[in-house]
C-alpha cells in the first residue's frame, strides 16, 4: 500500500519536474506529519538538490519509532530518485534496517554499498550480535581491520561485548593489546567495556588496573569497578570503592546501589546496608525495581521481616519478583499464615501471573501448614498454566504431597516426571524417611545411583536419619564409606547425621571419632553428641561434653538442654541437674518445655524425693504431658510408693488409656504390697477398655541382614536352634540364681506358665539368635520398639555374665549396655 503510495508520487514528482523539492515534502508531510515543522520547516522548499542530510533524519526517526515500513517505503523512493544517498546517510539506512528487525535487508544493503566506513562494519557487527550471529560477526570485524578502517572506541566497545556475549573471554587479553596500541586504553567507554570483560574473566586485578589508567573517570566507570568486584566476591573492596566513589562525589546510579546492596548482603553487614538505603532515599531511585528488589532481599536477610514487609509495601510491585521474593522468604522464616495472605492479595488486587518460583514458595507454606486442600488447588493451577512440567514448581509439589502425608501422590508425580533432577530424588527420599519408610529410601537411592544422579549431602544425611531409625548398622557404615569418596563427609549436615547414626546403632565410640574428626562444630553437632552420651549412660561423658561446648562461641538451645537434663536423670546427678535447670533459663534465656520438667520428674523420682517430683509437676505453666505422669509412675514403683502410683497411673491412662505398660506397672505398685483384689482390678479394667498391646518387636542385624522376631515368633526358618539356645539359657541363667519375676505378665495363667512365656519375649528370641548366628566375642546388638520388661533386663544380665560378651539393647527410651552382669542403666530406666 505505502509502496503503491510512493510510486504515486514518484509519478507526479516526474510530471511536475519544477516542483521537485515541494514534492518530496508533500509525500513526507502526508506519511510523517507526526514528525512536526522542525525537519522540514527549515529547508529551502524551492532547492533543486538532493538533501541526503534531510533522509538522513527522517530515517533516524523511522527507526525511533520502530517503523520499518515507512523506512523501507522512503528507501523506495531514495532509490528511484537516483539512490544519491552520502555515506553518512546510508549508514543511518543501514542502522535502521538493523534495528527495526530486516536484519537482512541491513545486509543487502551493506554489501551493494561501494564505499564504507566503520560506522557501517560496527552497525552490522551489532546487528550479528543481536541475531546471535556470532561468528559472522567475528569476521566481519577481521575484515574491517584488514579494510583498514579506522579503528575507534565504537570499534572496541562492540568486540568487547561481543567477546563476553560469546563467552570468548579468553581473547580479552589480545583487544586489551589492540586498544593499548591505539591508545584508548584511557578513553572511559573503552575502559568501562574492558572492566566488564576482565570481570566476567575473573581478572579483577587487571580490571582495576584499567580502572585506575581511566583519565576521566565518570559515574558508569566507577559503577563497573564496584560491579566487578561484588561479582567476583570482592565484597570488602567494593564498599571501599562505594565509599571513594562518595568521597569524589560521584552520584551513584540504580546499578551501582543494586551492587552495593549486594555486597552488603553478602557480608551480613546489615546495618552498612542500611546506611546505603539511607543513601538511595536521597536519590530518585527508591522506587527503582532494581534497587526496591535487593533492599528487599537486605532486610529479608537481617531477619527483620517487619522491616521488609515496610520496604515490600513501598517499592513498585508491577512485577512478580518483588511478590516472589516475599512470599519466599515468610515461607522460610515460618510464616505461612502471611505467605499465603500475600499470595492471595498478590491473586486479587494485581494483574501479575505468579510464575514457578512464586507457586513454589507457596507449595512450602501448604507443606508446613499441612494444608493439603489450598495445596491440591496450587497444582490445578500449575497444570492450568502448563507449570506442573516445570522441574522446580513439580519438585516443590512432591515435597507438598510428601509433606502432607500423601505419599503415594508425591511418587506417581514422581515417577510420570520427565524432566527429574537430584532434588527431585531427594524430595522422594527425604519423605521417604520421615513417614517411616527408611527402607523403600534405600530402595530409592539404588535406583539413583543407577541412573547416575548425583547425590549430594541431603541424600547422605538423610539416608543415614534413616539408617538410624532402622538401627540399621550396616547399611549405616556403607553410606558413610560413600560420603568418604566425595566431597560431602566435611560436610555438617552429613557428619552430624553420622554421630547420630552410630549413637543410635550402639556405636558410641564411632559417634565420639566422626564429632572429634570434625574441624567445625555447629549447634546440632554439640546437641548429637551430647544426646548421644546421653542415650548410652554416660552421663559424666554428656555434662563434660556439654562443658566443651560451653567454652565456644555457640550457645546451646532448647534440644541441648534436654540432652543434658537426660544426662543427670540417667546418672542421677541432682544438684547438676538443678543447677542447669536454673542455668538454662537465668543464663541462656530459655523456657522450660515439657522434656525438660519430664527429666526434672524423673530425676528427682529416681533418688526417691518424690516431694520435689511432685512439686516440679504443680509448676508446669501447661497441662502436663503423659511422659511428665509415665516418669512419675516409674519413681512410685521403684520407691513403693502406692498411693501416689495410683494417681500418676490415673492421669496417665486418663490421657492414653491404651498404654499397656502404664497397665502393667500399676499392676506391679499393687503386687508390691500385696493388694491382689486391686491387681484383679486392673486386669478386669484392662479387658474392659480392651487395651491393644503393642506387639514387642525385636530385631537384630547379622551380615547386612535385618532379622525380626515377634513375641512367640516361631517363623525364623533356624527357630529349632533358637529354640535349643533358649532353653540352655534358661537352665543355665537359673543355676546361676536368676529368679523369673512373673509380676510383668498380667495374663490369668499359673506361675509356670508364665514363666515359659518370659521366655518367648522377641528381645530373649532375638538374642538367642545372635548367638547362635554371630561369631564369638562379637558385640551383639538388640533393638525393641517397646520398653525392656523388668524380668528381661534380668535375664539379659545374667546372660550377658553366663556367655562373656557384651549385649546392647536399644529399647524405645535408651541404650542398655550389658556387660558381666551389670547393666549401664544402674537397673533405673
Ligand atoms: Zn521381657
Ligand atoms: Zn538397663
Amino acid at each position: 500500500m505505502i509502496i503503491q503510495k510512493c510510486y504515486r508520487t514518484w509519478q507526479q514528482w516526474t510530471y511536475s519536474a519544477g516542483h521537485r523539492s515541494h514534492c518530496i515534502f508533500s509525500f513526507l508531510h502526508s506519511h510523517f506529519s507526526s514528525l512536526g515543522p522542525k525537519v522540514y520547516h527549515h529547508q529551502p522548499v524551492n532547492t533543486r538538490e538532493f538533501d541526503s542530510h534531510v533522509y538522513a533524519r527522517i530515517i533516524q526517526h523511522c527507526t525511533r519509532n520502530n517503523d520499518p515500513t515507512k523506512g523501507k517505503a522512503l528507501h523506495c523512493h531514495i532509490f528511484k530518485m537516483g539512490n544519491c544517498l552520502d555515506l553518512f546517510a546510508r549508514n543511518i539506512l543501514l542502522n535502521m534496517y538493523s534495528k527495526t528487525g530486516l536484519f537482512s535487508d541491513a545486509i543487502n544493503l551493506f554489501d551493494e554499498m561501494s564505499d564504507r566506513n566503520t560506522v557501517s562494519f560496527v552497525t552490522v557487527i551489532q546487528g550479528y550480535l543481536n541475531s546471535q550471529e556470532f561468528e559472522k560477526a567475528v569476521e566481519l570485524f577481521f575484515s574491517l581491520h584488514k579494510e583498514g578502517h579506522e579503528l575507534n572506541t565504537f570499534v572496541f566497545t562492540t568486540v568487547l561485548k561481543l567477546l563476553v556475549t560469546m563467552d570468548c573471554v579468553g581473547s580479552v587479553n589480545c583487544i586489551h593489546a589492540c586498544i593499548h596500541k591505539v591508545g584508548h586504553d584511557s578513553d572511559p567507554f573503552v575502559a568501562t567495556a574492558l572492566i566488564d570483560a576482565y570481570s566476567v574473566c575473573g581478572s579483577v586485578g587487571v580490571a582495576k588496573t584499567v580502572f585506575d589508567g581511566i583519565s576521566e573517570k565518570d559515574m558508569v566507570c566507577w559503577t563497573g569497578m564496584v560491579s566487578c568486584y561484588v561479582d567476583n566476591d570482592c565484597l570488602e573492596e567494593s564498599l571501599d570503592l562505594f565509599r571513594q566513589m562518595r568521597l569524589e562525589n560521584m552520584q551513584p546510579n540504580n546499578f551501582t546501589f543494586a551492587s552495593v546492596i549486594k555486597a552488603c548482603i553478602g557480608l551480613n553487614a546489615i546495618s552498612v546496608g542500611k546506611s546505603v538505603h539511607a543513601c538511595v532515599l536521597k536519590t530518585c531511585y527508591e522506587m527503582d525495581r532494581y534497587v526496591g528488589v535487593s533492599l528487599l532481599d537486605l532486610y529479608t536477610k537481617s531477619r527483620d521481616i517487619d522491616d521488609a514487609r515496610k520496604v515490600f509495601e513501598e517499592i513498585p510491585k508491577d512485577d512478580v519478583v518483588p511478590w516472589s521474593f516475599m512470599i519466599a522468604r515468610y515461607s522460610q522464616s515460618n510464616c505461612c499464615d502471611e505467605a499465603l495472605d500475600l499470595f492471595l492479595q498478590m491473586r486479587r488486587e494485581t494483574f501479575v501471573s505468579p510464575n514457578q518460583f512464586t507457586l513454589a514458595s507457596v507449595l512450602q507454606a501448604c507443606a508446613t501448614l499441612g494444608s493439603l486442600e489450598l495445596g491440591t488447588q496450587i497444582h490445578c493451577q500449575m497444570v492450568k498454566v502448563n507449570l506442573d512440567l516445570n522441574v522446580f514448581a513439580s519438585n516443590a509439589l512432591m515435597d507438598m504431597y510428601a509433606k502432607c502425608g500423601k505419599m503415594e501422590a508425591s511418587m506417581s508425580l514422581f515417577l510420570e516426571s520427565r524432566n527429574r533432577n537430584e532434588v527431585s530424588w531427594n524430595t522422594m527420599i527425604v519423605g521417604c524417611v520421615q513417614l517411616g519408610d527408611a527402607e523403600k529410601a534405600f530402595l530409592l537411592f539404588l535406583n539413583m545411583c543407577e541412573e547416575n544422579v548425583h547425590a549430594t549431602e541431603v541424600t547422605y544425611s538423610s539416608l543415614l536419619r534413616g539408617a538410624a531409625c532402622l538401627a540399621a548398622l550396616e547399611a549405616g557404615i556403607q553410606i558413610h564409606a560413600t560420603t568418604i569418596k566425595t566431597i560431602y563427609d566435611r560436610d555438617y549436615a552429613v557428619s552430624n547425621a553420622l554421630i547420630d547414626m552410630y549413637a543410635k546403632c550402639g556405636r558410641i565410640n564411632d559417634a565420639c571419632s566422626v564429632f572429634d574428626a570434625m574441624t567445625e562444630h555447629d549447634v546440632v553437632s554439640w546437641n548429637s553428641m551430647v544426646s548421644a552420651y546421653s542415650m548410652h549412660g554416660l552421663g559424666a561423658d554428656a555434662l563434660k561434653t556439654f562443658e566443651d561446648m560451653r567454652k565456644t562461641t555457640i550457645a546451646p538451645n532448647q534440644l541441648t538442654f534436654v540432652s543434658v537434663l537426660s544426662a543427670c536423670s540417667n546418672t542421677g546427678s541432682l544438684e547438676q541437674g538443678e543447677f542447669y535447670f536454673t542455668s538454662m533459663q537465668e543464663d541462656y534465656g530459655i523456657e522450660p518445655c515439657m522434656e525438660h520438667y519430664t527429666c526434672m520428674v524423673s530425676l528427682f523420682g529416681r533418688l526417691g524425693h518424690l516431694e520435689k517430683a511432685v512439686k516440679m509437676i504443680e509448676g508446669v505453666p501447661r497441662e502436663p504431658s503423659v511422659m511428665i505422669w509415665r516418669a512419675l509412675l516409674g519413681a512410685c514403683v521403684a520407691h513403693n510408693n502406692t498411693e501416689l502410683g495410683r494417681f500418676a497411673a490415673e492421669h496417665v491412662l486418663e490421657m492414653d488409656p491404651q498404654d499397656e505398660s502404664s497397665y502393667v506397672l500399676l499392676s506391679n505398685i499393687y503386687a508390691n504390697t500385696k493388694r491382689w483384689d486391686d491387681v484383679a482390678i486392673v486386669r478386669k479394667s484392662m479387658k474392659r477398655k480392651r487395651v491393644k498391646k503393642e506387639p514387642g518387636l525385636s530385631w537384630v542385624e547379622n551380615q547386612g541382614m535385618v532379622h525380626y522376631f515377634a513375641v512367640g515368633d516361631d517363623s525364623h526358618p533356624e527357630i529349632k536352634l533358637i529354640r535349643g539356645m533358649l532353653e540352655w539359657l534358661n537352665r543355665k541363667s537359673k543355676i546361676a540364681g536368676y529368679v523369673s519375676n512373673t509380676d510383668v505378665i498380667l495374663l490369668d495363667v499359673e506361675e509356670d506358665e508364665k514363666a515359659r512365656m518370659l521366655w518367648l519375649h522377641s528381645e530373649r528370641i532375638a538374642l538367642a539368635f545372635a548367638l547362635v548366628r554371630m561369631p564369638p566375642g562379637s558385640p551383639i546388638r538388640i533393638i525393641k520398639n517397646l520398653r525392656i520388661c523388668a524380668d528381661c533386663h534380668m535375664a539379659i544380665k545374667f546372660v550377658s555374665k553366663l556367655v562373656q560378651r557384651e549385649i546392647v539393647v536399644r529399647d524405645i527410651n535408651r541404650f542398655h549396655h550389658f556387660r558381666d552382669g551389670v547393666c549401664s542403666c544402674n537397673d533405673y530406666w
